[in-house]
């Protein structure tokens, strides 16, 4: 069990990566959180009941090509419109 200060979150928490490492195979790409949760290099996870969680690294998503059109940039103006 952790003995850690303060106690490390548990697997089943949003923030289990904030765990400390206990084994860590930087040449192998992994490492082993004192919550039983084993950390992939590309951010996938094991945890200890089996459970595999996808890696998350990133801006994985693209926006680009997806809004109706590039001219909106006025809604942004701020204080500076004013100004002038
Ligand atoms: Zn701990």
């Amino acid at each position: 069990m952790c003995q850690h200060e303060p106690i490390c979150p548990p697997a089943e928490a949003i923030d289990r990566e904030a765990a400390r490492a206990l084994v860590s195979h930087p040449e192998q790409g992994w490492s082993l959180l004192c919550n039983g949760v084993i950390i992939f290099e590309d951010t996938g996870e094991l945890l200890p009941d089996g459970t595999c969680i996808e890696p998350h690294r990133g801006p994985a998503r693209h926006a680009r090509g997806r809004n109706p059109a590039p001219n909106a940039p006025q809604l942004g103006a701020g204080p500076h419109a004013l100004a002038a």
